[in-house]
């Protein structure tokens, strides 16, 4: 099996758009989304359409969670939290009905999902002492997270070494016997590591290997859509830099 496996789409769909054209080039049979479809870009409904449509496998970020009540607005900044009110005001009901029935994980047979970590979903992983945690949390040769919207992998051997490599600018993590991963594929609609470009993965169980790539998309198109919907300016400007 060959899986498109893409993250923190954040109501972007100008970039999940691009993506998925290059997926549909790639030969991939199954796309998996690891949360945050929607919250501080313009287009939730698109997004969530989309993958609907297309039946992503997909479980649930945190503002995916937040923009169904406001029981966690506490966990947001200012920015993200005008966004996440702006997105409940116009997500359409049955796309609100398809975030709130995502799972918060799901597993496949040699790999596993979740939004953040397998210690607490929504725990951030953001350096080897994190993911440390995180592979005492789960026995998965294979986990694949968002979240940070940095694409990456940790690696850990079985006497425990934990090794990290940064994969902003793509990169392939071919998948060794006796080791252990966690993959981040990076932001598909608001990546943080000095790299606007869409970020996503692709990984070939047959080949053991999992292929993280960028793609360029029209980022002027969205920073123009965010302004007529009065998403607060920050955001949009954080789209052009990639952080
Ligand atoms: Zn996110």
């Amino acid at each position: 099996m060959r899986y498109g496996i893409f993250s923190d789409v954040h109501s972007n769909v100008t970039a999940l758009q691009s993506v998925l054209a290059e997926l549909d080039g790639a030969n991939v049979d199954r796309l998996i989304c690891l949360g945050d479809i929607v919250g501080y870009g313009p287009n939730p409904n698109e997004c969530c359409a989309i993958l609907r449509q297309r039946g992503v496998a997909a479980i649930m970020g945190n503002h995916d969670e937040a923009a169904l009540s406001n029981e966690h607005d506490e966990w947001f900044n200012d920015n993200a939290q005008a966004a996440i009110a702006w997105t409940r005001r116009n997500l359409a009901a049955e796309n609100r009905a398809f975030l709130a029935a995502l799972p918060a994980e799901l597993a496949f047979d040699s790999f596993a999902l979740v939004h953040g970590s397998p210690a607490r979903h929504f725990d951030y992983i953001l350096d080897v002492g994190d993911a440390v945690r995180a592979f005492r949390a789960t026995q998965k040769p294979i986990t694949f997270v968002g979240h940070s919207h940095v694409a990456e992998v940790y690696f850990q051997a079985a006497d425990g070494r934990t090794f990290h490599e940064r994969l902003a600018h793509g990169g392939s993590v071919v998948i060794e016997s006796g080791f252990r991963y966690i993959i981040n594929p990076g932001s598909v609609g608001q990546p943080r590591d000095r790299n606007p470009q869409a970020s996503y993965a692709i990984y070939d169980e047959a080949r053991g290997a999992v292929d993280v790539r960028r793609v360029n998309y029209d980022i002027g198109a969205v920073q123009r859509l965010m302004e007529e919907a009065k998403l607060p300016g920050a955001l949009a400007t954080r789209l052009s830099v990639g952080k």
